[in-house]
């Protein structure tokens, strides 16, 4: 049995790769990245590229999925993505050498020593899903793009040791920047992004379910700043009476450079 060491080596609407490994089986969630930019980021953290058995998708928007094709081809990993998300892929005409069908997707299935389980996200892809994943010792998920936390999404996040979560924008700055106003919408909808405030929101039920690192993530180079992002989910935190630091360790994901590497 292993233990998880998280990366995120990209986070934001210019590309997302998060590195996830425990014991010998090691994956990427999402490769919005060219191959090529990925491997000098990878490099600066020690991480091996060459290990990396899967890819798991989160949805067709660009930012997810410009280099999943050339990363399985490359690299030769397997593919995991919604059956809608492949379909995307191919009308567009890429090849996914290394995609590997489901039956029943979101139930779960095994890539080497990591449990995984899809769950759904609202958002305005075709289906976009975040992953939970555990190595039988300890749970991690990922949840990024997604307009609102559902039910079943708190649910999915809960009991976790690690949560990777949206925290895109803030609203003052959505409402007053330079965004046109259909686009303002859209990011703020129910199939948006969530805002700083609805990830404060859920942080102490988190933490309170037994997350000890909260990684913020996708966070918006227009709409928002890691300060604010930071500041407002330690701040919710400090009303339920949960010390950052001491309770729990907040950290916030870059779009231009890897996060630390995080393990549990
Ligand atoms: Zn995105
Ligand atoms: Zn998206």
């Amino acid at each position: 049995m292993g233990s998880f060491e998280i990366c995120t080596l990209a986070s934001g609407s210019k590309g997302n790769c998060t590195y996830i490994k425990s014991g010998d089986t090691s994956l990427i969630i999402d490769q919005g990245l060219t191959v090529r930019e990925l491997g000098i980021r990878a490099a600066t953290r020690g991480i091996d590229l060459s290990t990396v058995g899967a890819v798991l998708v989160t949805h067709e928007h660009t930012d997810h999925v410009k280099g999943v094709a050339q990363f399985s081809k490359e690299y030769g990993a397997k593919v995991y993505m919604p059956l809608t998300c492949f379909e995307t892929l191919r009308s567009r005409g890429e090849t996914i050498t290394g995609y590997e069908y489901v039956d029943g997707f979101e139930t779960g299935f095994d890539v080497g020593d990591i449990h995984v389980e899809p769950f759904r996200l609202p958002h305005d892809a075709r289906y976009t899903v975040g992953y939970r994943l555990t190595d039988g010792k300890n749970d991690v998920a990922v949840a990024t793009d997604l307009g609102f936390v559902s039910d079943n999404t708190l649910a999915r996040l809960c009991g976790c040791k690690a949560v990777i979560v949206e925290s895109n924008h803030d609203k003052l700055m959505l409402e007053k920047g330079r965004y046109p106003y259909p686009l303002k919408v859209r990011i703020a909808s129910k199939n948006g992004h969530l805002s700083n405030a609805d990830s404060a929101a859920i942080a102490s039920q988190l933490v309170a379910s037994g997350a000890e690192r909260i990684l913020l993530a996708h966070l918006s180079e227009d709409n928002n700043t890691p300060e604010l992002a930071f500041e407002a989910t330690k701040e919710e935190l400090e009303k339920h009476g949960i010390k950052e630091g001491e309770d729990v360790v907040l950290d916030v994901a870059y779009q231009y450079r890897p996060s630390e590497i995080i393990r549990l």
